[in-house]
């Protein structure tokens, strides 16, 4: 089912002499059926606060939230049928795998063998079906998660929440796994609103990536449109391997240039449209990384060149680009303006 919020903001009154913290500001954010939508910030942008809002774990203090055609805002989570996975799953010790998976069922009155079922179901799915008979301790950080995901399926809610659930796990299983709950969410044709701050998970699992900074959200788009036609001098930074250049122009220096280091060429000094010096040249697998301070810009210019374009560290180099590459943001306040 879909999950629809609308206005939802969310202030913290801090403790007595503490300023009171602003975590969501008016949020409206829709996730279809079947849709996998990503939310990626910073830390403390307000990822967390958004989806224990959408569970039930904190009230808002304005806005709602429905999930399919249901206004659960002033429903406790338990009522909503959302299943919220997070980065570090709380599994019962001293209950093997199996009665993990199965102990919310067990506790709704679902009888023995159709929660056997629906715990095998779900172990198998997730690549867990060998280890049921086990005690959390004896898996894998991987495997453990897994069993969080499984507890998660066996309930079959309305729809599913994921706060960070691989950001505990190591590069490799990682990636894999972020491909096996993509596919699980499609096999399901679940709806699922997943949290990240890392902007490559997000890129390669949503259908659609929202940008959140500081409580605004600040774009909701597909991808590649969020990388391609960023909204924002934030977004452009935020979203892509590397962060976009972003250089002083306008007659009054009152408008920002933006190129993606991944579309800088270098040009004989003086024929490119800056020159600037080489700092450092990193390598970078099959090819290299040039860092280059530009004079008039706050931050040195990245270049992501081939080898055999790879500058002399100390040189002066032209810098150059096509039209198309240009990204052009205000000045004042960052939005893109072309
Ligand atoms: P993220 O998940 O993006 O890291 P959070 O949603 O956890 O961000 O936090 C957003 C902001 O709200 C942060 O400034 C954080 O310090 C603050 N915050 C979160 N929870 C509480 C709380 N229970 N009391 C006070 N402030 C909080």
């Amino acid at each position: 089912m879909s999950i629809v919020i609308q206005g939802v903001a969310k202030t913290f009154t801090g403790r007595r002499g503490t300023a009171p913290v602003a975590a969501l500001h008016p949020v409206d954010l829709e996730v279809a059926e079947t849709e996998l939508v990503v939310v990626v910030g910073p830390s403390g942008s307000g990822k967390s606060t958004l989806l224990r809002v959408i569970a039930g774990l904190e009230a808002p203090e304005r806005g709602t939230v429905r999930i399919g055609a249901r206004d659960v805002t002033a429903m406790p989570p338990g009522a909503r049928d959302v299943a919220l996975v997070s980065q570090e799953p709380a599994l019962f010790p001293h209950l093997r795998i199996a009665d993990n998976i199965g102990f919310g069922e067990r506790a709704r009155g679902t009888s023995r063998d159709e929660v056997r079922r629906k715990v095998t179901d779900a172990a198998d799915a997730l690549g867990i079906g060998a280890a049921l008979e086990r005690r959390p301790h004896e898996l894998s950080g991987g495997e453990r998660q897994r069993v969080a995901l499984a507890r998660a399926l066996v309930r079959e809610p309305a729809a599913f929440l994921m706060d960070e659930p691989l950001s505990a796990l190591d590069a490799e299983l990682r990636l894999r796994m972020r491909i096996e709950i993509k596919d699980l969410q499609r096999r399901l044709g679940v709806s699922l609103l997943y949290v990240t701050h890392d902007q490559h998970e997000a890129l390669a699992l949503g259908d659609r990536v929202a940008v959140l900074d500081a409580g605004h959200l600040l774009q909701i788009a597909p991808p590649r449109e969020l990388y391609e036609r960023p909204g924002s001098a934030f977004v452009a930074r935020f979203i892509g391997a590397l962060p976009m250049n972003l250089l002083p122009s306008g007659d009054a220096g009152d408008q920002v240039l933006g190129v993606r280091p991944e579309r800088v060429r270098t040009a004989p000094a003086d024929r490119g449209r800056v020159t600037g010096r080489v700092l450092t040249v990193e390598p970078a697998g099959e090819g290299c990384l040039a860092h280059i301070a530009v004079p008039g810009a706050k931050e040195r210019v990245l270049a992501r060149l081939p080898w055999p374009e790879a500058p002399e560290v100390g040189a002066e180099t032209g810098l150059d680009w096509d039209d198309g590459d240009v990204h052009r943001f205000s000045g004042a306040d960052g939005r893109r303006t072309g």
